[in-house]
């Protein structure tokens, strides 16, 4: 199983700052280089393996071992493409690393043996360069240069894989990202233990329900407006461009910010969550399939925007992370008219969904997500009896998700007598 651990590098002189910049820029353009070689033999019909391959021109800088896995990745990346394109003939061949106008993105892949990690008073990285270049930073052949990392890695058994580092001009800081291979932990039985479900949506990031009866919800209110201020601000300025001009520096700048904050408060609610769950003893979460939350037409004005903001991909990779590190299991169930089944008397088409309330004409009324959760919960373990606490609400405040349930009773009244 491998796991990645994120870290930042913070070089501490200007010199070894200039050296990191020189390295992930040395990298990006070997990686240009190689790709344009080998999209002009693939266009051309030649083989691409048979492109020159920049060895000798970027050891000085790189090092070998370096100059040999930018290689390796390009390698990779090709293959993947020719697997793809077997099945999808609109697959897409390897692309650059950044343009013309705005420069490279600076990258730059190290497998195992081509640095060393250091985690405690003094957290460093050693990285393998090229031997041409350490005089310049006062290095002897045999020293590798030393640059303080700071972080919290949660994998720091098992055995160590590439490392990336990558340079965020937008936080202006340079991300590493180191993958690691660990034992799988045991996998908690299906019945075993409390549950908890998830519905995902927008008025609510997350409703939860558990099987000991607490529940949870995330109002989306605040990311989302915040999403949806930045998406306009990027309209604005695509509007203004000149004619023939899609993108400018300043529009990829916004949409970084749009995804960095977006990931912030997504992030923190998962982490929060999860660590809620794991205090209240739950051993297996459902939660939908998640590709159909986006099908879903409740919203359907919202829709390719709902697309957007949830970045399905990136979250479920963190969902299942956080599970794993929490040795709580993951379930993916169908998600199928549970956000439209009565838990009273069963009715679907019967039942009427309007914003937050699920109304059946049988006589039930309840928060539409927290049924809607509560309904795959139930789906799933159907012999516990159903508890219900008052749900607990978390509103996100740039930095964390308070819960807006702990004010006093007469802060708001409406919010006490909210009946799930
Ligand atoms: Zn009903």
């Amino acid at each position: 199983m491998i796991r990645t651990n994120e870290f930042v590098v913070v070089p501490q002189s200007e010199a070894y700052e200039e050296l990191l910049y020189r390295l992930l820029d040395g990298a990006a353009s070997l990686w240009n280089q190689l790709t344009y070689a080998r999209r002009q033999r693939f266009f051309d019909d030649d083989d691409i393996w048979e492109a020159d391959c920049f060895y000798d021109e970027y050891k000085g800088l790189l090092g070998s071992a370096t100059t040999e896995t930018m290689t390796r990745v390009n390698d990779r990346a090709w293959r993947s493409f020719f697997a793809r394109n077997e099945g999808d003939p609109s697959a897409q061949p390897p692309g650059y690393w950044g343009n013309e106008d705005e420069g490279r993105d600076l990258q730059i892949f190290l497998k195992n043996q081509a640095y060393t990690l250091q985690w405690g008073r003094y957290s460093r990285v050693e990285l393998a360069i090229g031997r041409e270049i350490k005089p310049e930073y006062g290095l002897t052949p045999n020293k590798r240069p030393r640059v303080p990392i700071r972080g919290n890695p949660t994998w720091r058994e098992g055995r160590r894989g590439e490392l990336q580092i990558t340079y965020d001009d937008l936080a202006d800081e340079f991300r590493a990202y180191q993958s690691v291979v660990v034992d799988a932990p045991p996998t908690p039985g299906r019945d075993d233990g409390e549950a908890a479900a998830f519905d995902i949506g927008v008025i609510n990031l997350v409703a939860c329900a558990t099987t000991e009866g607490s529940q949870f919800l995330y109002d989306g209110g605040v990311p989302w407006e915040q999403f949806e201020a930045t998406t306009d601000t990027i309209s604005e300025a695509q509007s203004k461009l000149p004619e023939g001009q899609y993108v400018s520096k300043r529009i990829r700048r916004l949409y970084r910010r749009r995804s960095a904050r977006r990931d912030h408060s997504v992030d923190a609610l998962l982490r929060d969550l999860i660590e809620r769950l794991t205090e209240a003893g739950i051993r297996t979460i459902y939660v939908g399939d998640l590709t159909g939350v986006i099908q879903r037409t409740r919203l359907k004005r919202t829709n390719r925007k709902l697309t957007e903001f949830w970045a399905h991909r990136r979250f479920t990779d963190r969902l299942t992370d956080l599970c794993e590190e929490h040795g709580i299991a993951l379930l993916e169930v169908s998600e199928f008219e549970s956000s439209q089944e009565c838990p009273d008397c069963g009715a679907v088409a019967a039942t009427d969904r309007n914003r937050e309330r699920l109304t059946c004409p049988c006589g039930y009324d309840g928060h539409a997500d927290l049924t809607a959760a509560r309904t795959l919960l139930d789906r799933e373990r159907a012999d516990r009896p159903r508890l219900m606490a008052q749900p607990v609400r978390f509103k996100w405040d740039n930095h964390r998700w308070r819960s807006t349930t702990d004010a006093p009773a007469w802060a708001n009244p409406n919010e006490q007598r909210t009946n799930p």
